[in-house]
């Protein structure tokens, strides 16, 4: 059977209440049979002082013990069933006297003796007439009549027997002790169990939840009534279940942004060969070169999608050396000058003077340039200027790319460093791209151990984006 928490609980609660119970019943009933005895100890030795005296008086109003083991049997045994007047008016009188006080002594054994130590009376019926030895008179009060000895009586506590009223007394508080032991206990198992059905219902809601997240129901969520640990657990819970709902939609999103992106060159390259087959287009130069054109651009969404995934799953290795960032920056503009040309934009280097050292990959630093340069020519109109800046300051490089472009709008702005998001969403990737270039940028600052921020429209001109880069000199 499986060891479940409530059982487990249950199982605590018990021990603990039964060893409660154990605690406080022992003693209990160790100190009621203590003070039992006490009590009967007590009046028997009141008793026995009271009978001593009964006794002598009877010794000296009969001048001898004749009858006496016939009044004290009928005392002692038969009291309830003795007429008055049947041992003579005086003995009856004594008779009296002998049972006060017998309340709660009916265990008593009681011997007497003579002077000479023959037993006339033993409760016990066991030594009548046989002689009393020495150390047992030493144990029992001697009888005086003036000065003369005239007897010994011994009153003794019999073992508690079955059936006397001091056992039943005794048996009848341990069963209410042991009563009580038992009602408490099924007391505690119904409270317990509906105690800890309640406090574990939360738990078997988690388990539902989880095992349905588990097979793939990003939208189960546990539902919170209290205010404790549980609920801490559950708003966890629903944060993750959250978490995971959203990244499932980003990854079919993802999925389907790659499929569409990778369908359009495809369906270009597929339209041009089967055009070509049905002689419809030519199999010439121009064709073949607008064929090479749709493969490179192929190519470079197949590679910027791996860089992309890479760097998302924390698998971008960089290859990080000590390089002069002026001169890297110059060289990579210089092969974007010939862009710009096109377009007669202008690209204006402003490179501050004696930068130091910076560990940076030299590949990825050019990347993220080219792809910020890229973006600025085209979106910048013709004649249009862009700005290059380049400083250090406490420990960072900062790189500004300042265009005089068409800016972004501000409700795109939170997203352009978001993959496939492209603000002119008619835009085809041909005169567009695919949104994945500020995503990889992104990623490529921050592998550095930097930060990227945009600001669009430029503050000085009122039009224009800017994107503004801090890296580490020492990564
Ligand atoms: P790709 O870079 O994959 O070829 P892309 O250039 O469209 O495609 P990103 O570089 O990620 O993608 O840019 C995302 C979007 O941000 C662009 O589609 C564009 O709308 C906007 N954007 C980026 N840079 C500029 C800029 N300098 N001026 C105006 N809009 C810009
Ligand atoms: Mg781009």
């Amino acid at each position: 059977m499986r060891n479940s928490l409530i059982i487990k609980l249950m199982g605590a609660f018990l021990l603990l209440i039964i060893v409660s119970a154990l605690i406080i019943s022992i003693p209990t009933m160790l100190t009621t049979k203590s003070a039992f005895d006490q009590y009967s100890n007590t009046n028997r030795q009141n008793w026995s002082t009271r009978l001593a005296g009964t006794l002598v008086d009877y010794y000296e109003t009969n001048g001898s013990w004749d009858g006496i083991d016939t009044l004290l049997a009928s005392t002692l045994s038969t009291r309830p069933n003795s007429k008055p007047g049947m041992f003579g008016k005086e003995n009856d009188g004594m008779r009296h006297s002998m049972s006060m006080g017998m309340m709660g002594n009916d265990d008593q054994h009681v011997i007497l003796a003579d002077q000479n130590a023959v037993i006339l009376f033993d409760s016990s019926g066991e030594h009548t007439g046989k002689y009393l030895p020495e150390e047992d008179r030493k144990k029992g009060i001697t009888l005086l009549s003036g000065s003369n000895p005239i007897g010994t009586l011994i009153v003794s506590k019999d073992t508690i027997g079955k059936g006397t009223p001091a056992a039943a007394f005794l048996t009848s508080v341990n069963r209410s002790i042991v009563a009580s032991v038992i009602v408490s206990l099924m007391i505690a198992i119904i409270l317990g169990g509906v105690l800890f059905n309640q406090v574990t219902s939360p738990l078997r809601q988690l388990k539902k939840a989880a095992d349905a997240v588990g097979t793939g129901n990003f939208k189960e969520r546990v539902s919170i009534h209290s205010n404790d640990e549980f609920a801490d657990v559950g708003r966890s819970f629903n944060q993750m279940a959250e978490s995971l709902e959203k990244a499932e939609e980003n990854r079919l999103h993802y999925m389907a942004d790659i499929a569409h992106e990778l369908r359009t060159p495809l369906t270009a390259i597929q339209g041009t060969i089967e055009a070509m087959q049905d002689k419809i287009l030519p199999l010439d130069e121009e064709q073949l070169d607008n064929l090479h054109s749709q493969t490179i651009l192929l190519n470079r969404l197949v590679n910027d999608l791996r860089l992309l995934s890479l760097a998302e799953t924390g698998h971008l290795k960089l290859d990080l050396k000590y390089i002069n960032p002026g001169e890297l920056t110059r060289q990579t503009l210089e092969s974007m000058k010939l862009l710009a040309g096109q377009k007669s934009i202008t690209i204006k280097v402003d490179i501050q003077d004696g930068l130091p050292e910076c560990k940076l990959d030299s590949d990825r630093y050019a990347q993220i340039i080219n792809n910020l340069l890229s973006n600025a020519i085209r979106y910048t109109p013709e004649k249009g200027t862009i700005t290059v800046k380049l400083s250090s300051s406490t420990g960072n490089l900062e790189l500004s790319i300042i265009d005089t472009g068409s800016g972004i709008p501000p409700e795109d702005l939170p997203f352009v460093f978001d993959r496939f998001y492209r603000a002119d969403r008619s835009r085809s990737r041909a005169s567009g791209g695919a949104g994945l270039g500020l995503a990889i940028v992104k990623h490529l600052v921050e592998a550095h151990g930097g930060r990227i921020s945009v600001i669009s429209p430029v503050e000085d001109t009122g039009y224009g984006t800017r994107f503004d880069i801090q890296l580490p000199v020492h990564n």
